[in-house]
């Protein structure tokens, strides 16, 4: 990144961001124009989808709730056709990347606005960045029509996120803030805004694994969470990313653990060609080094700290490591070397 000379893009949306403002959703679906609202949320974040319903009233036209991770291509299209059904101007999704990503997939298509209020700290509400998996392959594209027009950031919903669940969750946002300070497009305002998220984030998630009910403490996370989505959509992502696609599309393991598993080995990676990004990133951690730091958070954290404990085998972790280097972008030797190490979590080389 260079101080002297940098392009950046700004993205437009409203953002809300209020413990208790999932009471102003009705408010926000009508300050889109809405009179007939499309509610997306998976069976889990039933209670809070009730409570938005609720409020939404007459405002409701239907319920969209089979979410699947990683938005298969046939749980997409039977989203579409009950958007269409309900005749709906409007879809409130209300849950995690999962569901703010089944609601990407309907925008795609039809052109339907979203109101997303998110309840892990998954960071896609803030992204134009969509997903969708047919077979077993994951298609990503980027189309500001799945950007959500309103953002409705309720800290109070991810109190019922479980400890282990927000642990990887919030190491999945710091990824973004990390990766955002080593990818080509790094730029000096996404640098301070990435630098920030971790900041947030790592002081925040020791507080929430230890008291998952204390709103304070949500709401800095949450705070991370939302700068970390800006970072990821503002300029992109890197070999971090692609691996963790890769090992999640392709293997079907947890989307936010394989995130938390691989970052401090990319970090480690990426600390000789990029010094700065890395420096930022210890310097917000408070510590020395950042790949040993965020190892020892991940440690703190007891997220999986390895490949072979979410159940990736030594054959699947060769053929990724082929997946990730099939284009030639990425050199096959540096990516073997993360693989290595996180398959079995030692500590980052
Ligand atoms: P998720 O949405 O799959 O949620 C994990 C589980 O937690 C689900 O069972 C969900 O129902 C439950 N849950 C959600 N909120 C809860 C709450 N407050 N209390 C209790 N349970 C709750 O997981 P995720 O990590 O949020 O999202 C992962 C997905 O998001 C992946 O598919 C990933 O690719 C995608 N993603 C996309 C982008 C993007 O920009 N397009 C960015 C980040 C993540």
């Amino acid at each position: 990144m260079s101080t002297t000379g940098f392009e950046y893009e700004a993205l437009p949306g409203r953002v809300v961001f209020e413990p208790g403002g999932i009471d102003r959703v009705r408010t926000e679906a009508e300050r889109l124009g809405s009179s007939r609202a499309a509610v997306l949320a998976a069976p889990e974040e039933e209670a809070w989808a009730q409570r938005a319903q609720a409020t939404l009233g007459r405002l409701v036209a239907g319920r969209i709730d089979r979410v699947r991770q990683h938005v298969p291509e046939e749980v997409a299209e039977a989203a579409r056709e009950q958007a269409r059904g309900f005749d709906a101007d409007l879809l409130v999704s209300i849950g995690g990347g999962s569901t703010t990503g089944l609601a990407k997939a309907v925008a795609l298509t039809t052109g339907l606005p979203i109101l997303a209020v998110p309840t892990t700290y998954a960071g896609s509400e803030m992204t134009p960045i969509w997903g969708i998996t047919a077979g077993a392959r994951k298609t990503t594209g980027r189309d500001l029509r799945v950007l959500p027009r309103t953002v409705l950031y309720d800290p109070e919903l991810t109190v019922t996120l479980p400890p282990a669940l927000s642990a990887a969750s919030g190491m999945n946002a710091l990824a973004h803030c990390a990766e955002a300070l080593w990818v080509p497009a790094a730029n000096p305002v996404i640098d301070a805004l990435a630098e920030a998220g971790i900041r947030a984030l790592a002081a925040g998630l020791p507080r929430v694994v230890e008291e998952p009910t204390n709103v304070a403490a949500r709401a800095e996370v949450l705070l991370g969470a939302y700068l970390a989505g800006c970072a990821l959509a503002a300029v992109g992502t890197g070999l971090h990313h692609k691996l963790a696609h890769v090992l999640g599309g392709t293997f079907d393991l947890p989307h936010a653990e394989v995130h938390a598993v691989l970052l401090p080995y990319t970090t480690a990676l990426h600390c000789h060609e990029h010094p700065e990004g890395v420096e930022r990133i210890a310097r917000a951690l408070g510590a020395p080094d950042a790949a040993p730091a965020l190892w020892e958070l991940a440690h703190r954290l007891e997220v999986p700290t390895s490949l072979a404990e979410l159940g990736l085998s030594e054959d699947q972790a060769t053929e990724a490591a082929k997946l990730v280097t099939e284009n030639g972008a990425q050199a096959h030797g540096d990516v073997e070397l993360v693989l290595h190490q996180a398959m079995i979590g030692e500590p980052p080389a």
